[in-house]
């Protein structure tokens, strides 16, 4: 498999002329204790010990889905982009290329995406709707978030100030205001968000059905399942705002996607981005492909 920054990290075909690709728009470091929530890290030290950067940071790739349909191209989450200042950069140990010039190396052309989903508006999902000029750097999409994200990330609470690039998000509302989604909703022929909630008050999973003979769909669950560890429905990370939600979603979510044998993509994990849910016991596992 290619490494973190090359271009086209995985891509499949799920039938009737829907294909999904996997593009990683570089890499960030993120606290693991934070982002293991209430779980011991007696549980996870074996495994994370070989990623851990010496302030205790896990290596957190942005991942990225480029889902080309008859219908038209959406494209899954933007990563941090090109407008992060040199101390977050650092600080946040944001490295790679960001989704534009990581989409052109894939040979996809931006300006040919129709939708932009994301799945809620933190800065390393939220962050590549602007180019380093400020100008839209997907000029003809219809941007797509919940409403009740756009709410919350422009609100006052000082934890989301603190979740949130507030002043970015002012740059670009007018234009995510005019494809908010409120609940579920097809946003092309076989590509869906679903509400979740959970990790974010208006957080949303994106669901990639293909067609004809030996069909599959995709799932992508946000943050809710951002890296192999995050099958189990009990382990949510400590950003999640609502937890026992979370919780109550993954497994709803995740019991269907184990039923109709669904790929899911995972937001956050750079190795084995893709895979499938396997039940495990009280919860699931991941199985990488
Ligand atoms: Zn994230």
């Amino acid at each position: 498999m290619a490494g973190t920054n090359d271009a086209v990290h995985w891509r499949t075909e799920l039938g009737g002329g829907t294909s999904v690709a996997l593009i990683q728009a570089g890499s960030f470091r993120s606290d693991a204790g934070t982002l293991l929530g209430p779980v011991p890290w007696i549980l996870w030290r074996s495994w994370a010990e070989g990623e851990l950067d010496e302030n205790r940071r896990l290596l957190q790739a942005l991942n990225c889905l480029l889902i080309e349909t008859p219908a038209g191209r959406v494209l899954v989450e933007t990563g941090i982009g090109e407008r992060m200042d040199a101390k977050n950069t650092t600080m946040r140990g944001y490295s790679g290329t960001p989704v534009v010039p990581a989409m052109r190396t894939a040979g996809f052309d931006p300006a040919t995406v129709d939708v932009v989903a994301m799945s809620h508006l933190h800065f390393d999902h939220a962050g590549g709707l602007l180019l380093a000029d400020g100008t839209r750097a997907f000029p003809r999409a219809r941007i797509v978030a919940q409403r009740a994200e756009w709410e919350i990330a422009l609100g006052d609470n000082a934890r989301v100030v603190a979740s949130y690039d507030q002043p970015e998000l002012r740059l670009v509302a007018d234009w995510g205001a005019q494809g908010w989604a409120e609940g579920d909703r097809e946003l092309l022929p076989g590509v869906s968000v679903i509400r979740t909630g959970g990790h974010s008050a208006g957080h949303q999973a994106i669901l990639v059905r293909g067609t004809g003979p030996g069909a599959r769909s995709l799932a992508f669950f946000g943050d809710l399942c951002m890296r192999p560890w995050s099958a189990n429905p009990r382990w949510v990370t400590a950003f999640d705002d609502f937890p026992l939600d979370s919780v109550t979603v993954k497994g709803e979510l995740f019991r269907r996607a184990v039923e109709d044998d669904w790929l899911v993509a995972l937001s956050h994990e750079s190795r084995m981005p893709v895979g499938t849910l396997v039940p495990d016991r009280d919860r699931f596992r991941f199985e990488g492909l």
